[in-house]
């Protein structure tokens, strides 16, 4: 087995973070235009199936696709009030060719918005056309002045954005509730953990009345929100002119709700709750390459059984890979470990002459002999197990750092000292968030659990006035 490459993610993340992408040719920095990174095959494959997961629930649950222009004009942008303002300084705009001043000053989608809701309004006539339900895959862009980590933020990043109009607000409300279960489901093709999260009023999206949030901690146990859903109301429906004929006849404005799971970020997270001191370590459904066949030394025999075996599991419908190459089994092992293959199959002489199969898993790197007749079998068990087992580590992962603080002295202790999320007895109030966020060195009011009714005490953990919620605190990306 060869000795781990890597620092430890717990002590050292970002350094790990970039040692891994670097290593398994995940994303490529050396691009040029600060903010932008190219995503390689090995990083695509992921993301790939991270959109083909979550389109498949969106569709099931009665979503289709749609494509709009990248660029949008400016005036749409100033139909909505909070809208604008929340974005205004994080578009870019394009205003020019080469050799001319554009007729009208566009800019780039920070998100889809202002783009979709004029053009619902075209389609959209009466309630047999509602709900109406759509999403498109994309990139978008936003001028990011924070420091930039691929993948974490940047000013582009892949994600879905689904758009619904409801006719009315119940069933707005129920979309959101669908909008976890495709977050839920999608996590758990995965492995992956999250808290649902209610944003407080001041930390909403703007425009949106409420926001639903899928938060994540990282190895260093800063948290990543990897996913949102907004009840918009007719906040947007009503300025852009969207309107339906009710059964009666009569004009009415529809309720809207929009789901944004950043894939980029989902990607991220793929790779930073499962990887460890030897690269990726990745479910069957994210990796490009499932199962290796490698065998220990280049002699015709061991190379010839090798195949057979490696067609054997192909056609058993697994993405498999001889490794026939000329670099030592060490050389290969670490190749093999880095990108994070879930199953290592090793032929040796002594496989050959007793067709018994030396296997190993990657999420345990545990060695194991199978009979070459109980390789299938044991394939597709190894699948689930190895989902399982990451699911569970990183569930435990979650929950480890999860604490809850009493009092405002206990707050500020775990705030230097355990970090992770802080479960506290919050009065809702922006200032006494901001005063939190001051005094702490950067913790912030996330919200509430959305999917638990938590119970809390009759004070402010923090500032002593009435107590309204249980909310968490946990210092972000
Ligand atoms: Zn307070």
């Amino acid at each position: 087995m060869p000795k781990a490459t890597l620092p430890d993610k717990f002590k050292q993340f970002g350094e790990w973070y970039d040692q891994v992408s670097e290593k398994a040719e995940l994303a490529d920095v050396r691009y040029g235009v600060k903010g932008f990174v190219v995503y390689r095959p090995n990083l695509m494959h992921i993301v790939r199936e991270i959109y083909e997961t979550l389109e498949r629930h969106l569709i099931a649950d009665g979503h289709r696709a749609m494509l709009f222009p990248l660029l949008i004009s400016y005036k749409n942008l100033l139909v909505e009030k909070e809208h604008v303002k929340g974005f205004e300084k994080e578009v870019f705009f394009v205003e020019r060719s080469a050799t001319e001043a554009l007729d009208e000053r566009l800019f780039i989608r920070p998100t889809s918005e202002t783009a979709i809701y004029p053009m619902y309004a075209l389609w959209i006539r009466s309630y047999r056309d509602l709900p109406f339900k759509a999403f498109q895959s994309c990139a978008v862009y936003r001028y990011e002045t924070k420091a930039t980590r691929p993948l974490f933020r940047g000013r582009e990043f892949l994600w879905i954005e689904s758009h619904d109009v409801f006719s009315t607000r119940q069933e707005a409300e129920s979309q959101l509730l669908e909008d976890l279960e495709t977050t839920r489901k999608t996590f758990e093709e995965f492995a992956l953990p999250f808290l649902v999260i209610e944003r407080e009023p001041f930390d909403r999206f703007p425009g949106a009345e409420r926001t639903l949030a899928y938060d994540v901690p990282l190895p260093d146990k800063q948290v990543l929100q990897s996913a949102t859903t907004h009840l918009l109301g007719q906040r947007f429906t009503k300025p852009f002119g969207v309107t339906f004929l009710s059964p009666k006849g009569e004009k009415a404005i529809p309720e809207s709700t929009c789901f944004g799971p950043g894939v980029s970020r989902i990607a991220a997270l793929v790779v930073s709750v499962h990887g460890d001191e030897y690269g990726m370590v990745l479910p069957f459904k994210a990796a490009s390459v499932q199962v290796v066949v490698l065998p220990i030394r280049n002699e015709p025999a061991l190379v010839e059984y090798a195949r057979s075996v490696t067609e054997k599991i192909a056609k058993a419908g697994y993405r498999v890979k001889l490794d026939d190459g000329g670099e030592t089994a060490g050389e290969k092992f670490y190749h093999w470990e880095m990108l994070g293959t879930p199953v290592r199959v090793e032929i040796g002489p002594k496989e050959v002459e007793s067709k018994l199969l030396t296997v190993t898993r990657r999420d345990l790197r545990k060695r194991e002999s199978v009979p070459e007749d109980s390789l299938l079998p044991r394939l597709a068990s190894l699948e689930k197990e190895i989902l399982a087992e990451l699911s569970r580590r990183s569930w435990e992962w979650l929950n480890s750092n999860i604490h809850e603080a009493s009092t405002k002295d206990d707050l500020l202790a775990q705030t230097k000292g355990a970090g992770g999320f802080i479960k506290f007895t919050f009065c809702g109030r922006e200032v006494c968030g901001a005063d939190i966020k001051v005094k702490t060195g950067g913790y912030e009011v996330r919200g509430k659990r959305a999917d638990v009714e938590e119970p809390h005490a009759l004070t402010c953990t923090w500032c002593g006035e009435k107590g309204v919620e249980l909310a968490y605190l946990a210092k972000a990306y």
